[in-house]
Order: structure tokens, then sequence, then C-alpha cells
């Protein structure tokens, strides 16, 4: 495939459920020791820690002002200065790593016209904060008004608040691959999409760098809970999944370094040929529809033929 030097891992394959034959075993595995740790942990564990310590009451918003979306604006700002700003800056700034496991042996773009600012990593700061950061704040006073005013079903139980978190991650799988087809259609990628694709070297602060549009679609995932039984954590908690998971995703490194011969997995190689090629991979690979509906690309030779095939005959 050719394209800057950079880092290519072995090819990838669909979570053990999904191979046949199928391994359901196996697929528990997968999931506590692959899916789950480190990363989907620790985003239940940072919302855990936000619902508690640094959001308001669920009474408060019965009747909620601009005063309170803007305190969840800056509780989302400082959280996403943190987590994505300190990725930045460790892998982008302090170039940690140099470039072990960087997709791209290039760096961000610091002098082109098409960012705003000339400058992508302003640029994506800059709709990462102000659009993404203000309209998850907009969902999550609207969802915890419903909740403070009893107008939709809420579960009662730890317990089945625990199962609808993990189930969240699959409600998402669905979820975002509808949205993304859907901005993948003109004219929602000419207005809306593009403005995220102009990303193709990707950094921490790309992974929600995009336009209004796209995050009143990326980040509608919390509505669901209009007809399905939630809580107010589970909004909470999507919010702060939608915000800070694709930074790791976007970073453009395979795996992080942590120590002397450690490394753990950080970005996501099935997203990364998205951006590269565009018209594969459009879902997550926890459920992997691209698979079911023929756009997955496994980052494999033989996968690569098949997406030119697919291309020459849908210009043919
Ligand atoms: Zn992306
Ligand atoms: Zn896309």
């Amino acid at each position: 495939m050719n394209r800057p030097k950079g880092y290519d891992p072995e090819p990838m394959n669909v979570p053990p459920l999904f191979q046949s034959p199928s391994r359901p075993v196996k697929m528990v595995r997968w999931l506590i020791t692959k899916y789950m740790w480190p990363q989907s942990t620790l985003w239940i564990a940072i919302a855990a820690l936000m619902y508690h310590f640094f959001t308001p009451g669920v009474d408060r918003f019965s009747s909620f002002t601009i005063d309170d979306v803007a305190l969840l604006w800056l509780r989302n700002t400082v959280l996403m200065l943190v987590v994505i700003g300190g990725q930045h800056w460790w892998l982008h700034i302090r170039k940690a790593q140099g470039t072990d496991y960087k997709y791209e042996s290039r760096w961000l773009a610091t002098n082109r016209k098409s960012f705003l600012f000339s400058n992508q990593t302003r640029d994506n700061i800059f709709f990462t904060l102000v659009s993404g950061g203000g309209i998850a704040a907009l969902y999550e006073a609207i969802m915890f008004r419903l909740y403070a005013t009893e107008s939709i079903p809420q579960l009662g139980s730890v317990w089945a608040i625990a199962a609808m978190t993990f189930a969240v991650f699959w409600i998402e799988g669905i979820h975002f691959y509808a949205n993304h087809r859907l901005l993948h259609i003109d004219p929602m990628y000419r207005w809306a999409h593009a403005l995220h694709h102009r990303n193709v070297n990707t950094g921490p602060w790309s992974g929600i760098s995009m336009h209004p549009l796209e995050h009143l679609l990326y980040l509608s995932l919390p509505f669901v809970f209009l007809v399905l039984p939630g809580s107010p954590f589970l909004v909470t908690f999507c919010l702060v999944y939608l915000l800070l998971s694709p930074s790791p995703s976007h970073s453009g490194f395979d795996r992080f370094r942590i120590g002397e011969s450690a490394t753990l997995h950080g970005g996501d190689y099935f997203h990364n040929l998205h951006h590269r090629y565009f018209e594969v991979n459009y879902g997550m690979l926890l459920l992997p529809l691209d698979k079911w509906f023929g756009t997955f690309h496994d980052g494999s030779a033989e996968a690569h033929e098949q997406m030119k095939d697919r291309r020459r005959e849908s210009v043919e």
C-alpha cells in the first residue's frame, strides 16, 4: 500500500463471537482482556467520578437555565483539556515515544490553509471544545430535566444500571454506524462530515473535531433512554464515553509505551483505515457491521484489492 512510511499492525480479525465457527467463551475472554481493559473500564471510572463529584444534582435541572448548561460545558472543557490535552502533550509535543507505533511517520499539520487558524491542532481543539463540549452539555441538561420531572422511565437497581452501562457499548456500535453512514451521503458529507475528514493524519484532538451538525447526530446516543429505561448516570456515562474515547483511537499511535519494554493497546487501526480510505470501516470492530455489509478493511493486501475493485465497479 503506497503511503508515507509508518507503522502497520497485523491485519485485524472480527471479535471471536462473529468468527466462524463462533467462539462465545473466547469472546468473553476477548471482552475482558482486550475490549474492557483498560480503555472501556477507564471511561466508566471517569464517568462515575464526574457524575458523583463534578456534576450538579439532577433536581436542579427541573427548570434549568443557561447557567446550568454553562456549568456542564465547563466540566466537559476541563475534562477534555486534561484527558485529550494530556495525550496530545505526551505523544505529539513531548514526543515521548517518537514515531514508535505511529501509523503515519509525519506529524500534524502546522501550516495548512484548509484548517482553521492554518493549524490542525488549534482547529481540532476549537471544534472539540466549543461545539462538541457545548452540544454535549445541552443534551445532558435536557435529559437531566426529563429525569428531574419524572417524564421518562428510570432504572431502579444498581445492577440494572451496571448491565445497561455494558450494553451502551453495543448500542453505540449500531448508533455510530447508522449516523456515520448517513454522514457519508451527500450533501451531509459536504455540509458536515468533510470537516472531520480533513484529518487524514490524526491526533488526539481530531477524535471529535466535527462540524456542529455532526455533533448533533454523534452525541445523540443518550436519547436512546427516551425509550429504553436508563438513569442520569447513564446519560453522563454516554457523553463522557463519546467525548473521550475517540482521543486514543485518533491519537495516531497503535500502541502506547508505558515502560522500558511494556506497551498498552492505544489506537484504533480499524478507524485509522477509515481516515485513510474513506469508504471502508464505517462502524466499530466490536459489532462488525462492515463485515456484514461488505465494507470491511482488515488491513491486509487482499482487503485492499477488494476495496479497489469496489471502487472500480462504482465508477463503471
Ligand atoms: Zn474519525
Ligand atoms: Zn467518515
